[in-house]
């Protein structure tokens, strides 16, 4: 049997001087056990103290409704993990289920942090509800909907429950998982945790800054004249400007300038190229 667990994190966004970079740092636990029906059996909430910024961001605050001296009182992260640990751990398979795949990024970030380990102990299945409600309502992929809009979809009362709170934004997300159930094809977006799914989850896209890395494809480097369709002669070298490759361009028959913007964005499994000719206009030369 696979026991199904919602999880929901509040964070605040803190700088950490040790690691030299932004963790989201988790200052709330939410999370909901369903049954076999997809109702709540069980919850687990807790607030977390901060370890790196003690002082809450106003955008948190406002949010939330958390205020700094609610986390000065709580336990700290090792304690509060060790707690939901223990309320995870009934002897069966845990599928673990977040609305969008930040909260579980969050919680690997806060790992590795802590542990210097990502991975998320007992856990051995994950399953993003959001993308799956999309799916099953047919909306764009590009456009994230947030919880609230998801209820509004369903015809639920988003304020019926503790929104922005750890465990309101979980037993929402149950009621919207709920909604779209399918028993025949949810197990097809099931993703196991092994090496692969942390290693794609821990993946930084970046842009190539290096005109001569090795990602870099000549080819597309070149231009085309769009007046004759000849290739145009480069007339600079390439320059890094604003996440773009840039350089000049000219067609000697057609006396037209071109100024070319390449980008190379490494993704986990692929390299999103993105290219633009444009032309320059000759100005008018006014005596
Ligand atoms: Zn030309």
């Amino acid at each position: 049997m696979t026991q199904f667990v919602i999880l929901d994190l509040e964070w605040n966004t803190a700088y950490s001087r040790s690691k030299e970079r932004f963790i989201n740092e988790i200052i709330e636990f939410g999370a909901v056990k369903l049954d076999d029906e997809l109702n709540v059996i069980d919850s687990f909430s807790s607030l977390v103290k901060p370890k790196i910024e003690k002082k809450l961001r106003s955008r948190v605050k406002n949010l939330t409704n958390i205020s700094n001296q609610d986390v000065a009182e709580a336990d700290g992260f090792l304690i509060v993990f060790e707690r939901f640990l223990e309320w995870l751990d009934d002897g069966e398979e845990i599928m673990l289920m977040s609305w969008g795949d930040m909260d579980i990024r969050t919680l690997i970030d806060n790992c590795v942090y802590y542990y210097d380990n990502p991975r998320i102990p007992l856990v051995s299945k994950y399953f993003d509800l959001q993308s799956y409600f999309m799916l099953k309502k047919n909306l764009a992929k590009g456009q994230q909907i947030s919880l609230s809009n998801a209820a509004t979809l369903i015809e639920v009362d988003a304020d019926k429950y503790t929104h922005h709170r750890a465990l309101g934004d979980s037993e929402l997300a149950a009621v919207c998982f709920r909604a779209v159930f399918d028993e025949n094809d949810y197990l097809k977006y099931v993703l196991t945790c092994d090496d692969e799914f942390y290693e794609r989850i821990l993946f930084k896209p970046y842009i190539v800054t290096d005109i001569n890395d090795i990602l870099v494809d000549k080819t597309v480097l070149s231009c085309r004249c769009t007046e004759c369709g000849m290739l145009a002669n480069q007339t600079s070298d390439w320059k890094f400007v604003n996440n773009n490759f840039r350089a000049f361009y000219f067609c000697k028959s057609c006396k037209v300038r071109y100024r070319v913007q390449v980008q190379f964005k490494k993704a986990y499994t692929q390299l999103n190229i993105k290219k633009s000719v444009i032309k320059i206009e000759n100005k008018v030369n006014k005596k």
